[in-house]
């Protein structure tokens, strides 16, 4: 099933949010079409695509039906389960595999699976029941988080405890399910690297990007990272061993901590394109979207080089508090890119687009995105 997938052809996409809307658009401008599947209408993906599905994820005739029109199937959000991955997989290739989603899209079993090829990760052990989590803390050592097993994203599902009497009001938060206790890392910096792994087993990849988060979702991005060559290089050559062993194809995304000695520990990994990679869009030769394209059709991996110094931040429902946003104000910061990502409520928390601002230095790139975000509302 390793037949290269050439333009004129139709991807299809599960999941139908902002990454996929932006891979659309990408292979959209290399002349595929595209199909996007998901329940909902009029998404951020399907205002772009050429076909919009609107169908449960567990409906495994629509997926099959879904997959008899197209040439390749990828997925743009990781919660798609491995039922419908491989109902899919009977019909077309799937890319990434099923089997690099089944592992990525629960954090116990992906913290397991890096702990066991020996990556760098933070200390943690897996708790089923209250006397095993009284049992962990005891190990792992407070301060730490208890974060359910399955994702929970953008830190929804994630509590700390920081003596050994909050075991007990965590486990309820959690909802006595399945969790794991981690080590609260005193991290200098949180970062991530965006890669790519094609259909022959070459690699490319972004660099390391810097991100800072607020209330545990991403707020800013800034490439190239400010941090110690080394650790980035360590970063990059851990996000590649991860790819090799996945045998994975397509555009992954690992996040690490930074720590004051300079060593690199993975949180954890996005099997798709990701967040802080969308400065690659305005910032580098090929987008983080066109090499998901190209990886899964089979066709050479870009050239990632960042041709200036870049910084996102990101738009969230709460820009738009006192009324529309002001962009034509944003617009007239110098060299500030606008992406919104079609959605209709502006609801706190979500995210609606994101802001992207090149300059000659990483410090002058973060002024002017922060500038730019500042005078919309
Ligand atoms: P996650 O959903 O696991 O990526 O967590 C969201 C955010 O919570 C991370 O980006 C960190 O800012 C913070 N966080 C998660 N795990 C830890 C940890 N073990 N130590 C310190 N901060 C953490």
């Amino acid at each position: 099933m390793n037949k290269i997938v050439l333009p004129g052809a139709t991807l299809g996409v599960l999941g139908s949010g902002q990454l996929g809307r932006m891979f659309a658009i990408a292979a959209r401008r290399m002349g595929y079409r595209v199909h996007t599947f998901s329940p909902g209408i009029d998404t951020p993906t399907g205002q772009v695509a050429d076909v919009e599905i609107d169908a449960d994820y567990d409906d495994l005739d629509a997926i099959r039906t879904f997959a008899r029109g197209v040439d390749v199937i990828t997925f743009e959000f990781e919660n798609v389960s491995t039922a419908a991955a491989d109902a899919a997989a009977e019909i077309v290739p799937v890319r990434p595999s099923g089997h690099a989603l089944h592992i990525t899209q629960q954090r116990a079993r992906e913290k397991a699976f890096l702990a066991l090829k020996g990556f760098p990760v933070t200390p943690f052990e897996s708790v089923a029941s209250f006397e095993e989590l009284t049992a962990a803390v005891g190990r792992v050592g407070l301060p730490a988080i208890l974060k359910t097993a399955s994702f929970g994203y953008d830190g929804k599902g994630q509590h700390r405890l920081t003596a050994p009497e909050d075991g007990e009001a965590v486990w309820a938060l959690v909802g006595h399910q399945p969790a794991i206790l981690e080590r609260v890392v005193e991290f200098t910096m949180e970062f991530s690297v965006v890669a790519v792994r094609g259909l022959d087993g070459a690699f490319a990849h972004y660099g390391a990007i810097e991100n800072r988060h607020r209330h545990h979702i991403l707020d800013l991005s800034i490439a190239p990272a400010r941090m110690p060559e080394a650790s980035a290089a360590d970063a990059i050559a851990v996000t590649r061993a991860i790819m090799e062993e996945l045998e994975y194809v397509g555009v992954l995304c690992v996040e690490f901590f930074l720590t004051g000695d300079g060593r690199i520990l993975v949180n954890e990994i996005a099997p798709r394109p990701h967040n802080s990679g969308h400065l690659t869009f305005d910032a580098c030769v090929t987008s983080q979207f066109e090499q998901q394209v190209r990886a899964i059709c089979g066709l050479p991996l870009g050239a990632t080089t960042q041709l200036r110094p870049a910084a996102m931040a990101n738009l969230l429902g709460d820009v738009w508090r006192q009324g529309e946003p002001r962009w034509a104000a944003a617009l007239e910061v110098p060299d500030v890119k606008l992406h919104l990502y079609g959605k209709g409520r502006a609801l706190p928390g979500r995210k609606m687009g994101h802001l992207t601002a090149l300059a000659d230095t990483t410090d002058l790139a973060v002024q002017h995105v922060l500038a730019a975000r500042d005078v919309l509302s």
